[in-house]
């Protein structure tokens, strides 16, 4: 019966919490001063070249403001437009590689200033701006949605309302590195679906990190226009050569 199994071993660290309710502040004490003690041992290191002390240099940041954009990037339908702020490749490859998989969540950053920069030359009326979601499990399992992080601080500059929970991702999908479009199309359908309250005669600009083949943002489209949507746009911070 593991339902029971599971659901005593919760009730346990429940009751084991509230029976010492100081256990977690020296826990927490300690972690703050291991990450010190690691800082000094093993310093940060600037993702893009190595630089001692930071995650993220003024070099390489100047770098990343100067690098050109796609000249143009294809919608899939149904999307009314889609652009991104440079060719997956170099410094912008670096940066959403760290913010993705190395935890480096202030990369969101500067890479929501170039989106950010890039979005205000654009004219496209966006009421909304949505980040593409992440699976529940994946959330848990990373703690944070680089997408989320990014549609913020886009929002944020832009001076427009930002909707986490405009799409959510409620189906499990894998990995989608190393598919083709076809097969990434067949493994995201139906996997989005958003909410009527929030999208319903708007027009919204979904925000993501890479743009590979389109088929996560054209299948996101897709359910925030079943749900109402007016349009829908895509912005990505890189797309992958084609
Ligand atoms: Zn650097």
């Amino acid at each position: 019966m593991p339902g029971i199994v599971q659901r005593l071993s919760f009730d346990q660290t429940e009751t084991e919490a509230r029976g010492h309710p100081g256990l977690f502040a020296p826990k927490r004490l300690v972690h703050t001063a291991l990450a010190a003690i690691l800082d000094l041992v093993f310093p940060p290191r600037c993702t893009g070249c190595g630089r001692v002390d930071t995650i993220w240099c003024d070099r390489c940041q100047r770098e990343l403001e100067l690098i050109p954009p796609p000249r143009h990037v294809q919608p899939l339908p149904p999307l009314s437009g889609m652009a991104s702020t440079g060719v997956h490749d170099g410094k912008i490859q670096q940066a959403i590689w760290s913010l993705k998989y190395e935890n480096a969540r202030a990369l969101a950053e500067p890479l929501g200033e170039r989106l950010a920069a890039y979005f205000a030359g654009l004219t496209w009326p966006v009421d909304l701006i949505a980040p593409v979601p992440m699976h529940a499990s994946r959330l848990a399992e990373r703690g944070y949605n680089q997408a989320h992080l990014l549609a913020e601080q886009l929002a944020q500059q832009a001076g427009l309302p930002c909707a986490p929970e405009a799409v959510r991702r409620w189906r499990f999908t894998p990995s989608q590195v190393g598919l083709g479009r076809a097969e990434r199309l067949e493994n995201v359908r139906d996997a989005f679906e958003a909410n009527p309250l929030l999208v319903q005669n708007r027009t919204v600009l979904l925000v993501d990190d890479v743009y590979t083949t389109g088929a996560t943002l054209s299948t996101c489209a897709e359910a925030l226009l079943q749900a109402g949507a007016t349009a829908v746009y895509g912005l990505t911070v890189s797309v992958a050569r084609q």
